[in-house]
């Protein structure tokens, strides 16, 4: 290489370098800026979060009374009420109750979002908290005319977790299942064990999941396509926060679903964590 050429590279190399050093200042003010989009995003998620938390926390006190008024009215009146009184009565503390359900998922919600969702672990049979709900719940298996049975056909051990948020989960299940599956049909549910694992399932001969949802059903306040059309009432927020109930006790919690034939819900835990 001759003078002049050493002297063209090195200029080549010198104008590279700057192009390199401005690439850098661009990237830095970049980083910044997205920085502080994301502190903005953060406080404007905080805000959201406080703005949930105020008014579930004011609709709670109001629906309380009410669901007070209706229990007080049912207990002392309901022998002296004509049939179409008590099942006005009756839609009256449905409603009441489902709305402080919803306002329960949301100041929920927001607790497992700030993690300080409190947890008492102990031992317990999950046999006796599935049975419980399954019994709970044949009312409303029977008004639909769906066959609701729970099969176990092994001894189960027990469990190392916090049995009413376990037993949240179980509910979720099986409402789920009772809502979304048509008059007529059949919600099984079943606990194994294998591997000191524990798992409970709940099938259904209901709407099921179309594919393209699949990733979606976990996910806060995601209703699917056909649910919607099936049960206008729903939060989305049962799943969302069984998820978080199940990861927190480091078990897994999956579906298997055909669209229009049904759905198994899973969610398995160890035995001791
Ligand atoms: P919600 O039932 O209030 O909509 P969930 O979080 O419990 O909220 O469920 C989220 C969605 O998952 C439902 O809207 C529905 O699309 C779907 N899903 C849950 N369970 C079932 C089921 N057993 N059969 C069909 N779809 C279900």
């Amino acid at each position: 290489m001759n003078e002049e050429e050493k002297t063209k590279e090195i200029e080549r190399l010198q104008s590279l370098l700057r192009g390199q050093e401005e690439s850098a200042r661009l990237l830095v003010r970049r980083d910044l800026e997205l920085t502080k989009a994301n502190e903005k995003l953060e406080t404007l998620g905080q805000l959201k979060s406080d703005f949930v938390s105020v008014v579930a926390h004011q609709l709670r006190t109001p629906l309380s009374v009410t669901k007070w008024a209706f229990d007080m009215l049912w207990d002392t009146m309901k022998e002296t009420l004509t049939p179409e009184e008590v099942s006005m009565l009756i839609r009256g503390k449905e409603s009441n109750e489902r709305m402080i359900s919803l306002v329960d998922d949301l100041l929920n919600v927001n607790l497992h979002d700030a993690g300080k969702v409190q947890y008492v672990f102990s031992n317990f049979s999950i046999e006796e908290v599935v049975n419980k709900i399954v019994e709970q719940l044949m009312p409303v298996a029977s008004k639909r005319n769906i066959h609701l049975e729970f099969i176990s056909k092994q001894l189960l051990p027990d469990i190392y977790g916090d049995s009413k948020k376990i037993g949240s989960v179980v509910q979720n299940f099986v409402e789920n299942a009772l809502k979304y599956t048509p008059k007529k049909g059949e919600v099984i549910v079943r606990t194994t064990v294998e591997d000191s694992v524990v798992t409970v399932s709940v099938q259904d001969t209901g709407i099921g999941v179309p594919k393209a949802e699949f990733d979606k059903l976990f996910t806060k306040f995601y209703r699917g396509e056909n649910a919607i059309k099936t049960v206008t009432e729903g939060s989305g927020l049962g799943l969302f926060i069984s998820q978080k109930i199940i990861r927190r006790h480091g078990g897994k919690i999956w579906f298997e679903s055909d669209e229009g034939k049904g759905s198994t819900f899973y969610f398995s835990v160890p035995i001791t964590k």
